[in-house]
């Protein structure tokens, strides 16, 4: 039996996705910007799947750009942001220690352009709290960037409080709600977000498209240069098919919301239970303030990359902490900065289920990862001088 529990890394695309875009690919593929019928089809198709975004977070179709993804939504809306900040002389950027690399190196390259940029702690439960914030904020702040949930730990932020902050101080709000929206109800209005990230492939749809949220009186800042698509605010031929697949996948996730995302945190919750049943393991994150499909554990004695694969073996897909796909043994920045030390840090284990998945499968993860941790500890002389008393736990 095949176990896909990976989905913070990527979902399988919907039957709805995949039957907005089969159409614009075989027959409707005009260019939107041409004139002729099939392009102003195209043209048609573009519109509908902007206003189906738009309502999805409660914002105006006016106020969505398409992009290639979360990444370079990220991208754009950092650099917006830096740059309607430099304009009023201000150049201090607020954002956090454990978003997502698209945030991070956006920053690292806005620094060495000049700005000042503060990254907050993290807390061991993996929620920023909205002081913290607060309590960073200078007259020269331009921007702050907090992600709606994170993707390793799955934890939720305060983004209506940090929101509510930022708007009461004059200062520019994005988030970077790529593992959230399709999951969580989000009101941009309500919440008071000035600009968001969004990418498809998390929600069901395709991979290579995304959307960026700014709010009306934001105008997104060209990060390419090309011609007048997006009215301009991104250049080249726009994805249609993939654009109306993302459109088509949020639109029924935000549907069946209601109904998914309960019946998934019930078995998140089976899973967390039955996992910490193994000792020397510990949750990462907040137990509640978390993303319904989310389950993040480290377990001592154990390394990270030899549990995927043994799990691999048993046909369960999941994810590690560390960095393995860079080449680097790095622990993830992200268990680091909620203070998991190095040598627990790397041996993590991240299953992020989706709507696909039941009871049945929920209690073979179970056993598979308790088998395999095991098996691995038994092989281990790390764990045979924990045992011996010759280390100490980190995890109790
Ligand atoms: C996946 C992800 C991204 C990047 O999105 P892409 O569409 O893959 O570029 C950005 N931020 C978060 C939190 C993500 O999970």
């Amino acid at each position: 039996m095949q176990i896909y529990a990976d989905n913070a890394a990527t979902t399988r695309p919907s039957r709805a996705a995949l039957a907005a875009m089969l159409p614009l690919l075989e027959e409707g593929y005009g260019n939107p910007s041409s004139l002729y019928t099939i392009g102003q089809k195209a043209k048609e198709a573009l519109e509908d799947a902007r206003a189906q975004v738009a309502a999805a977070i409660g914002a105006q179709p006016g106020e969505i750009t398409f992009t290639s993804g979360g990444s370079e939504a990220d991208t754009q809306a950092l650099f917006t942001g830096a740059a309607l900040g430099a304009r009023k002389g201000k150049k201090h950027i607020i954002s956090t220690k454990f978003e997502h690399h698209a945030v991070l190196h956006a920053l690292e390259a806005l620094e060495k352009q000049g700005y000042a940029v503060t990254l907050l702690d993290v807390p061991e439960n993996g929620v920023v709290p909205v002081e913290a914030v607060a309590a960073a904020l200078r007259p020269d702040t331009a921007l702050v960037s907090v992600m709606y949930a994170n993707n390793e730990i799955g934890t939720i932020q305060p983004i209506a409080a940090i929101g509510a902050l930022c708007r009461e101080k004059g200062v520019l709000f994005h988030t970077d709600a790529v593992q959230a929206v399709g999951h969580l109800p989000i009101d941009v209005k309500a919440q008071n977000i000035d600009m968001l990230s969004m990418s498809g492939h998390k929600f069901h749809g395709p991979k290579g498209v995304g959307a960026l949220y700014c709010r009306r009186g934001i105008l997104p800042q060209n990060v390419f240069y090309g011609g007048a698509q997006e009215r301009g605010r991104r250049p080249g031929t726009e994805n249609v098919p993939a654009i109306a697949g993302m459109a088509a996948a949020l639109t029924e996730a935000v549907a069946t919301m209601p109904e998914t995302s309960p019946r998934i945190a019930a078995l998140r919750d089976r899973l967390i239970r039955g996992i910490l049943a193994i000792p020397h393991s510990v949750l990462n994150g907040d137990a509640r303030q978390r993303l319904p499909g989310n389950a993040n554990f480290c377990f001592e004695g154990i390394e990270g990359e030899s549990l995927l694969l043994l799990l691999d073996q048993k046909g369960i897909s999941a994810s590690s902490g560390s960095a393995c796909t860079s080449g680097s043994l790095d622990p993830s920045h992200v268990l680091l900065a909620i203070g998991r030390p190095h040598e627990v840090a790397h041996g993590s284990l991240r299953l992020t289920i989706g709507e696909d998945i039941g009871e049945k499968e929920i209690e073979t993860i179970i056993e598979s990862v308790t088998e395999v941790v095991a098996y691995l500890r038994g092989m281990s002389p790390v764990w045979r001088d924990l045992q011996e008393g010759k280390r100490s736990y980190v995890i109790q």
